[in-house]
C-alpha cells in the first residue's frame, strides 16, 4: 500500500533537496564554524538584517500585498519586497500567492487545501512540500490579476536564476562590504535561510494548532502572541483566517504585529496607499457570535440541565438542584435578552448601511451629512463593544455556575 501511495505522490527532487540540505548543512556547519572561528558582528549583523528583511517581504509582499491585495503600494516598494521575497526561497510569488489563495478558500480540506493541518503537523509544516500531492497542483486561475502584473510574471520565469543569484552572489557582495565573506555567507546566507524558513512554515503548522480562537471556530487556524513575534504578526492567524482582506492581522494597538507597522508606516511617506480595514462593527459582531457559542456550551455542560427531567419527577428534590436550576434559568434569561440586543444592533446596522447607500445614490452627500452617519455608525460600535463586555462577564461566569 505504501509503495503504491508513494508513486502517487513523487518526491519534488528541488523541493526537497533545497530544504533537506539547507538545514543539514546548517545544522552541522553552524556549530562546526562557531568552534573553530568566532561569529563575527558583521556576520550577526547580517543574519539579523536579512532574516527580517526576508521575512517581512513574505508577510509584507508575498502574502498581505500580492496574495491578499490589503493595500497598494509603489514600484519601488513592490521591487524590493520581490527581492527579498525572491531571497527567501519560497517559490514564485505567483505560485505561492495563487496556493495561499486555495489554502483560504478550502482551509482544513485535506482533499483541497495544499497544507491543510488536518493531515497532521509535518504535513502542514513542511510535508506537502517535498512530494508532489494532488492537492497542491498549480492551478493560476484564482490569480488572474498576478498572471497580468509584470513584475509578479517576470520573477515567475526567472525565478530560479534569480533565488540563486539573490543567495549567493549578494550575500557573497554583502561579505565583502563588510570584510567577512564566509562569516556572512554563512549567518547572513545558509543559517538566515534555514530560519526564514521555519518560522515561515510555522504559520501553517503550528498557527492552525495552538492559540485562541476569538473570532470564529469554523476553522483550526489561531491566534498565538509567540508566534507573532517570530512571523512578523502573522501569529494572529485566527483573526487572519476571517478577515483575509485586512492589512492587519494583529489588530489592536498591544498586538505585535511589525508587518502592520511596516504598511502603515510606508503609507504616511505615500509608499502605500488604499489600506483595507475591517469595520470594527465587523470584528465585534463575530467576537459576540463566538461568545454566544460559548454560552451554549456552558448550557450544554450545565449539571441543572440534567436534573430537568429529575424535578419534574421527583418532588423530593434537594435544595441544592433548586439553586442551581434558578441559576441557570437566570443565565438563560440573560443571554436571551443579549442576543435580542444583539438581533436589533444588526438590524440597525444594516438599515443605516441601506439609508446611507440610498442617500449617496440620489444626492451628493454634503460633509455634515456624512459626518452625521459617521457618528451614527460609530455609535452603534459602541453599543456592540459594550454588549461583548457584558456577555464576555456572563460567559467567564458559566463555569462557576457549572461548579456549584
Ligand atoms: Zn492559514
Ligand atoms: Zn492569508
Amino acid at each position: 500500500m505504501s509503495s503504491n501511495h508513494k508513486s502517487e505522490n513523487p518526491v519534488n527532487w528541488p523541493a526537497a533537496i533545497t530544504l533537506y540540505s539547507t538545514s543539514i548543512a546548517a545544522l552541522i556547519m553552524v556549530p562546526v564554524y562557531a568552534y573553530f572561528n568566532d561569529i563575527s558582528t558583521a556576520a550577526w549583523a547580517s543574519f539579523v538584517v536579512l532574516a527580517i528583511l526576508n521575512g517581512m517581504s513574505i508577510t509584507a509582499g508575498y502574502h498581505r500585498l500580492w496574495a491578499h491585495r490589503t493595500y497598494e503600494a509603489h514600484w519601488t516598494v513592490k521591487f524590493v519586497l520581490m527581492f527579498f521575497g525572491t531571497m527567501a526561497v519560497q517559490n514564485s510569488i505567483l505560485v505561492w500567492a495563487s496556493g495561499h489563495r486555495t489554502h483560504h478558500r478550502h482551509v482544513d480540506d485535506p482533499e483541497n487545501d495544499p497544507y491543510s493541518i488536518k493531515r497532521g503537523f509535518w504535513f502542514a509544516h513542511m510535508g506537502w512540500m517535498v512530494r508532489k500531492f494532488e492537492s497542491g497542483k498549480e492551478d493560476f486561475s484564482n490569480a488572474p490579476d498576478l498572471l497580468k502584473d509584470p513584475l509578479v510574471m517576470f520573477q515567475h520565469k526567472y525565478y530560479t536564476a534569480l533565488a540563486l543569484g539573490i543567495n549567493f552572489g549578494f550575500t557573497a557582495l554583502l561579505g565583502l562590504a563588510l570584510g567577512d565573506v564566509w562569516g556572512v555567507m554563512l549567518m547572513g546566507g545558509l543559517f538566515r535561510l534555514v530560519w526564514s524558513h521555519q518560522t515561515t512554515f510555522f504559520i501553517n503548522s503550528l498557527a492552525h494548532m495552538w492559540g485562541r480562537r476569538p473570532y470564529t471556530d469554523e476553522n483550526t487556524a489561531r491566534d498565538n502572541d509567540l508566534l507573532a513575534v517570530f512571523t512578523y504578526g502573522e501569529g494572529y492567524h485566527n483573526y487572519h483566517h476571517i478577515f483575509q482582506y485586512d492589512y492587519r492581522n494583529g489588530i489592536r494597538w498591544y498586538q505585535i504585529d511589525p508587518t502592520k507597522w511596516l504598511i502603515a508606516g510606508l503609507s504616511y511617506v505615500g509608499l502605500t496607499w488604499n489600506l483595507k480595514r475591517v469595520p470594527k462593527f465587523q470584528v465585534e459582531k463575530a467576537r459576540i457570535a463566538m461568545q454566544f457559542k460559548r454560552a451554549e456550551e456552558h448550557l450544554k455542560a450545565h449539571p441543572a440541565g440534567h436534573v430537568t427531567h429529575l424535578t419534574q419527577l421527583s418532588e423530593g428534590i434537594s435544595a441544592q438542584a433548586h439553586a442551581m436550576q434558578a441559576q441557570l434559568e437566570a443565565f438563560k434569561t440573560r443571554l436571551s435578552h443579549e442576543y435580542e440586543n444583539y438581533s436589533k444592533a444588526l438590524q440597525d446596522w444594516a438599515k443605516l448601511k441601506e439609508a446611507q447607500y440610498a442617500e449617496t445614490k440620489s444626492a451628493i452627500m454634503s460633509s455634515e451629512m456624512m459626518a452625521a452617519y459617521r457618528i451614527k455608525f460609530k455609535e452603534l460600535e459602541k453599543q456592540m463593544r459594550q454588549q461583548r463586555k457584558r456577555l464576555n462577564a456572563l460567559v467567564a461566569q458559566g463555569p462557576a455556575f457549572a461548579m456549584a
